[in-house]
């Protein structure tokens, strides 16, 4: 007898907001259609969880990015988040249909929600994961590695749970690619009524006041270029080649650090995962905290004033010099090859 008899398939929890699915939910749909591809034996599936009210009709559009099934609660009490309306649904979904992995992308929302449904199924959760594989020696299990840094970031940690199902993790988003959906893609929806422990709210939210975001998500920018501390002092020359470029600036964590910027356009692991085609790393060292929130950006130019800098370890291109010295020459020939 298999050791987690009943338990089968990959499943995704799909996050939206009003309606609006999160990329991270495709992301970890892609990857998990990589992790079922292999182990063919085992015959899993790709199931998408899609949680709210009014959001059927967005079952198809998770079976286009890589879903072959999509299991949909709709109800009244999930129109926006709350704990325990999500944990009681999500609970549920995974104790009728036994999962055997849950991967939730590590949002505000993932983040509150996976430890809560972990704790109450016993599972054993992975936050902020990196990297997922099956264990090449334990694929009649399916048993997953799922990488992690710890110790700051000076390390990666490879988690497995070999005791408990489902294996769960939660991944930042951008961690992983999105494949390209196939409106045409074909899949199972099967809808879920949830009976909840309780319907009476344990927390009333009173009112949602909307964070003001200004300027762009540094997540969704094609090109950004970063400053760090070796450029912190020439801000408005590393946002002017991001304006001619048509990009976005984002900073490190010492610029934040040192009221240079607000934390929304910091890199990083305590900042955000980008990976835009184009990252042109100025004045920024290198340590593995930043580059663990940039290194799956396409192309890496590096400008560092110290040859040694990590960050050229990684780059695609570098200059050695000073930021205020390539930065204006950078901007020129920017101009000029537009003008042509
Ligand atoms: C738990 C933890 C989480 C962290 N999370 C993050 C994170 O999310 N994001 C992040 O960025 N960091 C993070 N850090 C901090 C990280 O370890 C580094 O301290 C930080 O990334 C350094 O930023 P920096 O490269 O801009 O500055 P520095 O390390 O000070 O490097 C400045 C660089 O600029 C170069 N330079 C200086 N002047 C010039 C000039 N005029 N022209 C050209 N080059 C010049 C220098 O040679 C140097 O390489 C974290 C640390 C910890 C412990």
């Amino acid at each position: 007898m298999a050791k987690f008899e009943g338990y089968k398939d990959i499943y995704v929890f799909v996050e939206q907001k009003n309606g609006e699915i999160a990329n991270v939910g495709y992301e970890l749909i892609s990857e998990a259609r990589k992790l079922v591809a292999s182990i063919p034996h085992m015959n899993f599936e790709v199931v998408g969880v899609l949680l709210g009210e009014g959001i059927a009709d967005k079952a198809q559009d998770v079976i286009a990015h890589g879903a072959d099934k999509v299991i949909v609660v709709d109800h009244p009490l999930l129109k926006g988040y709350s704990t325990q309306f999500y944990a009681d649904a999500l609970t549920q979904v995974i104790e009728t249909y036994k999962p055997d992995s849950l991967l939730t992308g590590a949002t505000v929302l993932g983040r509150d929600l996976a430890p809560r449904v972990a704790a109450r199924l016993n599972a054993g959760l992975t936050a902020d994961a990196t990297k997922i594989e099956m264990d090449p020696e334990k694929e009649d299990e399916a048993l997953l590695l799922v990488t992690r840094p710890t110790f700051g970031g000076n390390l990666f940690g490879t988690i497995i749970c070999p005791d408990t199902r489902p294996q769960m993790a939660t991944i930042r988003p951008n961690v992983f690619s999105m494949d390209a959906p196939d409106p045409t893609r074909k899949g199972e929806v099967v809808m879920f009524e949830p009976k909840f422990q309780s319907t009476q709210p344990q927390v009333v939210v009173k009112e949602v006041i909307e964070k003001v975001v200004e300027g762009v998500d540094i997540t969704k920018a094609d090109i950004l270029v970063a400053a760090g501390r070796g450029a912190e002092d020439c801000l408005d020359l590393v946002k002017a080649v991001a304006e001619e470029l048509g990009g976005e600036l984002a900073v490190s964590r010492a610029v934040v650090d040192d009221g240079y910027a607000e934390k929304d356009i910091q890199v990083g692991q305590t900042g955000k995962t980008v990976r835009p085609s184009l990252y042109i790393a100025c004045g920024i060292s290198g340590a593995c905290q930043h580059v663990a929130g940039m290194e799956k950006s396409d192309m890496i130019i590096a400008i560092n004033r110290d040859p040694q800098a990590e960050i050229f370890s990684i780059a695609n291109m570098g200059f050695v010099g000073d930021v205020k010295e390539v930065l204006p020459l950078l901007k020129e020939e920017i101009i000029k090859a537009k003008a042509n």
